[in-house]
């Protein structure tokens, strides 16, 4: 087994129910519950969600619940509450999802208080995709928005600080296919585990080379952390809408959406065993490559998941390795173009080559892309005010400058982790890194232009430091909060 799967340095207390079957290395299944939206009432949506709570409660594989909160709109229930009542009728552990999407101070603090005082040890930091109350200018352009959005490093802070035994994880976007994208998100995702973040969750995906290429990355940099991939079940009306491969939140590469919008044709059968097909495969995929777990999203209904469960056992013993698994992958998908592009960029050369299942240094072969320069004005910017910013250098420099460029000190302070450049053309107002929702072509999940922090990272390569994305710079940017 890879040593990815070795969780050696986890160390909790409390309820450990979950950290401790992953220091075991077993191989966990997590079912995604959605907090209900506001528009419905609260006590009719929650009495069917406990339901199938219970319902998957019974499922032997099923080793956790996962709670969403405001996954689909802004407009939801408490979190905390829903995770609350689910955990006081199952009795297996839950993982909150805590979203920073038009989030406050004041909320992210006081829902970790309670969830600290109602027993939820498991939070899961993230972001969040862009609000549906997230305004637009008369040009159909993101304005600012005036709740924001907490950034998943400044949740993982805060909970940090509020319980040191919160038992923390963060979210990856492996499936970018260019080299800012990849390197943007791996850079992040290397400053979750800076600031305690203790096991991984992927974006879903469908390219197994990015799954391997996250793994590779993660044992080149000896970091033995637990990663959960997540695979959705895509349902009848979802598959009859995905004509443009993009569904909210999950990129679909096209040759796949047009697979699944042919079999969504058929009869419902025919499509859900398709579906259940592809999962199992890739499931025992990811189990092979060394991930720790999967976490199913989507999957509404308990005999759906004991028939995927069924199929995976079933797979198991046709595929028990690597190269098995492999064979009947590229059987499959050999063909298939999962990325947006025509040149896509891989981290490493020689991913899913037939008897290289682990990240050795002998036989990983990286893939050095050249990356474009920084702006010239980006480069003067980041120049002066840093110099200004310097220790050494009196208050009134630092006034005049952050005067020139229209900031008050204390939010120009806030801009160190994205080098000083203007975070303003980020609709999300993000500085630590970007979100995790970018699209895989590197365009902003948003807008029709590439993700702010493509130039951040050109500036970083300018200076030879890349450390300057995974330095944990939380104390620069705290004063504001
Ligand atoms: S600019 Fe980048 S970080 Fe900001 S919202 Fe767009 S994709 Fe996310």
């Amino acid at each position: 087994m890879p040593e990815i799967n070795q969780q050696l340095s986890l160390r909790f207390a409390g309820d450990d129910r979950l950290s401790d079957k992953m220091k075991i290395g077993q191989f966990l299944y997590f079912i995604e519950l959605n907090t209900p939206p506001l528009a419905q009432p609260y006590d009719s949506a929650i009495a069917l969600t406990i339901n199938q709570a219970k319902e998957f409660n019974k499922i032997p594989e099923v080793t956790a619940i996962s709670i969403t909160d405001r996954l689909l709109t802004e407009k939801c229930h408490d979190p905390v509450e829903t995770a609350t009542r689910i955990s006081k009728v199952i009795d297996k552990p839950i993982i909150m999802a805590l979203s920073g999407k038009g989030s406050s101070f004041e909320r992210i603090k006081t829902h970790l208080a309670t969830a600290k005082s109602n027993g939820i040890n498991n939070i899961l930091a993230v972001t969040g995709n862009v609000s549906d109350l997230h305004p637009y200018n008369a040009f159909s352009k993101l304005r600012e928005y005036e709740n924001g959005y907490f950034d998943s490093i400044d949740i993982l802070h805060m909970a940090r600080k509020i319980d040191k035994d919160f038992k923390l994880g963060a979210v990856v976007s492996p499936y970018q296919y260019t080299p800012e994208g990849q390197c943007l998100q791996y850079a992040k995702m290397m400053k979750k585990i800076a600031c305690g973040a203790q096991f991984i969750v992927t974006q879903s995906g469908w390219d197994m080379k990015k799954a391997q290429e996250l793994l590779w990355f993660l044992q080149r940099r000896q970091q033995s952390i637990s990663v959960f991939a997540r695979i959705p079940l895509i349902h009848l009306d979802e598959a009859k809408k995905l004509a443009d491969g993009y569904q909210e939140g999950i990129y679909i590469p096209i040759p796949i959406a047009t697979k699944i919008m042919q079999m969504a044709r058929q009869d419902l059968d025919t499509f859900l065993d398709f579906q259940i097909d592809r999962i199992a495969l890739q499931v025992i995929g990811y189990r092979t490559l060394g991930f720790s777990g999967i976490q199913f999203t989507g999957v509404r209904n308990p005999s759906i998941l004991k028939k995927i469960m069924d199929k995976i056992h079933e797979l198991e013993k046709i595929y028990p390795d690597y190269n098995s698994w492999l064979q009947e992958w590229n059987n499959n998908y050999n063909l298939t173009n999962f990325a947006p592009l025509v040149a896509p960029h891989y981290l490493f050369k020689n991913l899913l080559q037939k008897d290289i299942c682990e990240y050795k240094e002998k036989t990983a072969i990286i893939a050095g892309t050249a990356l474009p320069g920084p702006r010239v004005f980006d480069v003067l910017r980041n120049f002066v005010i840093s110099l200004a910013f310097s220790k050494r250098m009196p208050h009134f420099v630092r006034n005049f400058v952050s005067y020139l460029y229209r900031y008050s000190p204390q939010k120009m302070a806030k801009l160190a982790p994205c080098l000083y450049l203007n975070h303003r053309i980020c609709p999300k107002r993000l500085v630590h890194g970007p979100c995790g929702s970018t699209q895989p072509n590197g365009f902003c999940e948003c807008e029709d232009r590439t993700c702010f922090f493509h130039r951040v990272l050109h500036l970083a390569a300018f200076k030879k430091d890349f450390s300057l994305l995974e330095k944990d710079d939380y104390d620069s940017t705290k004063s504001s909060n």
